[in-house]
């Protein structure tokens, strides 16, 4: 046990909790829970890159850092079990030896298994689904310290509501993924007309497996990425190491640091420096592995939020978010990131129930996100989007029940499992009451 200081990626949170643990067993995660004093309450955390104080907590936390790696292989049905600590990063080279890969990334693969899920994170794809929707079984432990299984075989409307809990229900021990056969991605990148990519946005989006935009602001020009996928080929070496370097160090990272830096001392020659920034992303052509495809180093720290919209209604949405930033002359250094997924059945999954349209929108860390951010969710509710988990937004419990077919039916659930808010924060309250 040691006394520290939480501090997410962004840097927006940071709490001093009295005790932090590194359990390094399942029976010491129980342990820890039953040892607790009457009122104390634990916050699981996994890599810290939520942009909010969802897992931040004031007495004890938890890192599972040291509870990582595969439980389980089924290669039959291509479930693999994963203790919830194991990073994103680690998993290729865990699932190589079984031909095997997740099914869909996001763009980084620092976070945990147990973090990714519980905060319904997602990648891009219309016939994919954000991480939980590929949950087959889970574990935890719950508020008396008592190990709980849930799997898709045994029940799935109970696995399907406990997946994205933001570890309100329980410490998650142990995650069972429906994984796919190994794969390449051949990357196709270049840049193209806003209107056209929103206008077209639903045909973009299911001509390829995995379509996404990147807008630059006070522009009319979005690099787009389209990853189509490909048996692996052995012999594919990927991009070389020096040009990955160069592409996703010197370009991708340093270059934007760099603009970020003179748009900081000149805001006027952001719109400038954004077109010089989406022509300097240029067209490209790669293979390689899925998962070096899928995930970049982003090192330039920012606050986000995003919103999954009805996959229909995301275009006007985006166009109405670009419009308000031009009527109010906000410079906007950074890109709205345009991504879609398949519906899925998890109960607070945001894509439940409906293919999504994801809007993701960001500023530097030296800019106040208050500034910005409300105005943009307004625009994003009023198209009924549900924010995403691990971003930004000021939903609460009233909100939040009309907008998932199944949230009451969660609290009560929580309610029940955790009365004495064990696993509590005033944060979480905000969330479920
Ligand atoms: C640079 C950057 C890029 C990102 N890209 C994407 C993206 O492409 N797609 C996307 O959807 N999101 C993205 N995110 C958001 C990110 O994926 C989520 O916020 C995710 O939850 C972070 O995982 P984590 O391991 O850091 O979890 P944390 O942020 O540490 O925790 C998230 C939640 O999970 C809970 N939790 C953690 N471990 C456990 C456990 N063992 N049991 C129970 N609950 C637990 C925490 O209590 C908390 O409520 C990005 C974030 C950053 C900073």
């Amino acid at each position: 046990m040691t006394r520290t200081r939480f501090r997410n990626w962004s840097g927006s949170v940071t709490t001093n909790p009295a005790a932090f643990h590194y359990p390094a067993t399942v029976e010491e995660v129980s342990a820890l829970v039953r040892s607790l004093a009457p009122g104390e309450s634990i916050r699981p955390v996994g890599s810290g890159h939520s942009f909010t104080p969802c897992a931040a907590g004031e007495q004890h936390m938890l890192s599972l850092d040291r509870l990582s790696g595969v439980v389980s292989v089924d290669r039959g049905r291509k479930r693999v079990r994963f203790l919830a600590g194991t990073r994103l990063r680690d998993v290729a080279k865990l699932l190589a030896p079984f031909g095997l890969a997740l099914a869909n990334q996001g763009d980084i693969d620092v976070q945990s298994v147990a973090g990714a899920v519980s905060t319904s994170t997602h990648g891009t794809g219309i016939a994919w689904t954000g991480f939980a929707g590929t949950v087959t079984a889970l574990t935890l432990v719950d508020a008396t310290g008592t190990l709980r299984e849930y799997s898709l075989d045994d029940d799935p409307d109970a696995l399907r509501l406990v997946t994205v809990a933001l570890g309100s229900l329980g410490i998650v021990v142990e995650v069972e993924m429906a994984c796919v056969d190994a794969f390449d991605l051949l990357a196709e990148e270049g840049t193209d007309n806003i209107d056209d990519v929103l206008d077209s946005w639903d045909e973009r989006t299911r001509a390829v497996d995995h379509f996404e935009a990147f807008w630059f602001p006070h522009t009319d020009l979005a690099m787009v990425k389209n990853n189509t996928r490909l048996e692996p080929d052995p012999g594919q070496k990927g991009r070389g190491w020096l040009t990955r370097v160069f592409e996703e160090e010197v370009v991708g990272n340093g270059a934007f640091a760099a603009a970020l830096a003179v748009g900081r001392v000149a805001p006027r020659a952001v719109p400038f420096l954004n077109g010089v920034a989406v022509g300097a992303m240029g067209a490209s052509t790669y293979r390689s592995r899925a998962h070096e495809v899928f995930a970049t180093p982003r090192r330039v720290r920012f606050h986000e939020m995003e919103f999954a919209v009805p996959l229909q209604a995301g275009p006007d949405a985006v166009r109405e978010v670009r419009a308000e930033i031009e009527r109010r002359g906000w410079l906007i250094p950074f890109p709205l990131e345009l991504r879609s997924t398949a519906a899925d059945d998890v109960a607070l999954s945001t894509s439940t129930g409906r293919e999504s349209m994801y809007i993701a929108i960001h500023v530097p860390k030296a800019m106040n996100p208050a500034t910005y951010f409300p105005t943009f969710e307004a625009i994003l509710r009023a198209a009924d989007g549900r924010p995403h988990w691990g971003k930004m937004h000021t939903m609460e419990r009233e909100d939040f029940s009309p907008a998932y077919p199944r949230f009451d039916e969660f609290c009560a659930l929580r309610e029940q499992m955790d009365p004495q808010r064990r696993f509590g924060s005033p944060y979480l309250r905000g969330l479920f009451g």
